[in-house]
């Protein structure tokens, strides 16, 4: 154990069966330059600013050192991919550094695009720097809007090239590599249990569900038939509640597949995410799943309930009952009409009950896709909503083409308005209270797929300057950021269409 960690691991990609995980080491890079730190994700783990700038936190975190007495692994997990068994897949080229401990918590840390493991497959194991900056920003954004989320401590170049298709223009491009490092109290998935089911080994399957529950679910006690039944009961749940708040911010997952679905409930594996612009239940950043769009807006929380179906049969083993699974799987859709309805009622301020709010929300999800509007803006701008003769004007900023907005379109905003103003009119809230739960509820601002782009873009020509000023801007997204305004805006008409790719 006290030989250098480089004389006993291994980094060669090779076929590897009936692995739980693999020891590797991440693969050594030209000129590791760190570009952003959490201050608040390091002070979280107990690591100073100090501690930030030395070689050692540059090193380590970019796999250019393996910290003393630690054993870098990859996870083997399976999964279900655009609704298909795609067998072993694993961790690629996301390596496990270390746990930290820090004021009771407990942390894993991993580099993602620190090069091959055994489960890269084809592939290289590295990021580039546009993908890195989509995750790392989206990460931190996320949880900062109060959504269930791996986190990110920090963004760096790895002086490396690597080569990728862009998918704008298909030509093959070199880009900079990149490498973040992700923090989570646990980076497993769905397909982590399910790889172990389609190998029939319950052995591996009770060990890691009993493990899961111990360090995950400790207060559901001693492993048992019950527990592990518990167990998907409170991973349903909280994977219900984490697609609601989903739906509520307009976040658009973009590969729901079940090797991207934590066990914990947290949004995980930020590739071709995106946020809706335009109100669009129909709508996906996958350029890949255009045409099914099995994974677009609307039906997340169905592929949730997919996702989760495929998780009862990986544990199926474990319980030997097929009826309390399913009674779960059908609870979740009755949670999901449920939480559904509370959270948009939350998003237009209503809180007491009354019969007719599923057809007043039906009606203005049905009003918001009449034309293309802005949904961060549209809620946004309720919450300043006073009379419903001046509802329409309210909202105005919200419409990309106001100019084109047809009579019947104006008719049918203002009768919603109507109905919503005779709405409020039972609530018992003030105005003011109102506007401050729905400026709680509704973000001012979100990653923009064009802001993130900009970032992007200026990191390429070396300026980094743009990723701080988002990072920070997102640290606050429901604040009123008088000098942030100009996020506060619709997507540019240059941006249309563009979205980021995965790799
Ligand atoms: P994803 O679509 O990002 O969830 O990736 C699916 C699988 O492909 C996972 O096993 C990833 O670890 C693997 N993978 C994705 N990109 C790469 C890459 N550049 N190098 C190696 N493996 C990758
Ligand atoms: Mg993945
Ligand atoms: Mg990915």
């Amino acid at each position: 154990n006290n030989l250098p960690a480089d004389k006993i691991l291994e980094n060669s990609r090779r076929q590897v069966t009936d692995a739980v995980y693999s020891f590797v080491t991440p693969k050594k890079t030209q000129q590791p330059e760190i570009i952003h730190v959490s201050q608040e994700m390091a002070s979280e783990l107990g690591i100073t600013m100090e501690d930030t700038k030395t070689a050692l936190f540059k090193n380590v975190f970019t796999g250019n050192e393996v910290y003393a007495n630690t054993k870098p692994f990859a996870m083997c997990y399976g999964g279900h991919q655009f609704g298909n068994w795609a067998g072993q897949l694993g961790d690629g080229r996301a390596i496990n550094l270390f746990e930290i401990e820090h004021q009771n918590k407990n942390w894993k840390v991993q580099l993602k695009g620190a090069g091959e493991t055994p489960y890269s497959r084809t592939a290289d194991g590295l990021a580039v720097l546009r993908s890195s900056i989509r995750e790392y920003l989206c990460s931190e954004a996320m949880h900062h809007l109060g959504i269930a989320t791996t986190r990110a401590l920090s963004l760096s170049l790895s002086g490396d090239q690597v080569l990728r298709d862009v998918m704008y223009d298909g030509n093959p491009a070199y880009e900079k590599g990149a490498i973040i490092s992700r923090i989570s109290p646990s980076f497993l998935r769905f397909g982590n249990f399910e790889i172990f089911a389609s190998r029939n080994d319950i052995t591996n399957l009770k060990i890691l569900t009993d493990y899961t529950i111990k360090h995950h679910f400790t207060h559901l006690g001693k492993p048992s038939k019950e527990t592990y039944v518990q167990f998907f009961s409170e991973v349903a749940n909280r994977t219900l509640d984490m697609i609601i708040d989903w739906q509520r911010v307009g976040f658009v997952h973009g590969v729901m597949n079940t090797d991207n679905m934590s066990i914990l409930g947290l949004t995980i594996d930020y590739g071709p995410y995106g946020w809706l612009e335009g109100f669009d239940f129909g709508w996906t950043p996958n350029t890949t799943d255009r045409r099914n769009k099995r994974y677009r807006y609307g039906n997340q929380p169905n592929i949730g309930l997919w996702n989760l179906y495929q998780l009862a049969n990986a544990l199926y083993p474990l319980i030997e009952d097929a009826g309390p699974l399913e009674a779960i799987l059908n609870q979740y859709k009755v949670d999901f009409e449920k939480k559904s309805l509370l959270m948009m009622k939350s998003k237009l301020g209503l809180f007491v009950s009354d019969e007719d709010d599923t057809n007043l929300i039906q009606e203005l999800e049905d009003t918001l896709q009449l034309v293309e509007t802005d949904m961060t803006i549209f809620f946004r701008n309720l919450s300043n909503f006073s009379n419903y003769k001046k509802g329409f004007k309210l909202i105005e900023n919200a419409f990309y083409d106001l100019e084109n907005i047809s009579d019947d379109v104006h008719n049918r905003w203002n009768t919603w308005f109507k109905k919503y103003g005779e709405r409020l009119a039972i609530e018992r809230v003030s105005i003011d209270e109102r506007k401050a739960k729905m400026d709680a509820t509704n973000p001012k601002y979100v990653l923009r797929n064009y802001m993130a782009q900009l970032a992007i873009d200026d990191a390429n020509n070396g300026d980094y300057t743009l990723i701080d000023e988002l990072f920070q801007l997102l640290r606050n997204p429901f604040g009123e950021q008088p000098e942030n305004e100009k996020w506060f805006a619709k997507r540019p008409e240059w941006a249309r269409d563009k979205v980021g790719c995965s790799m």
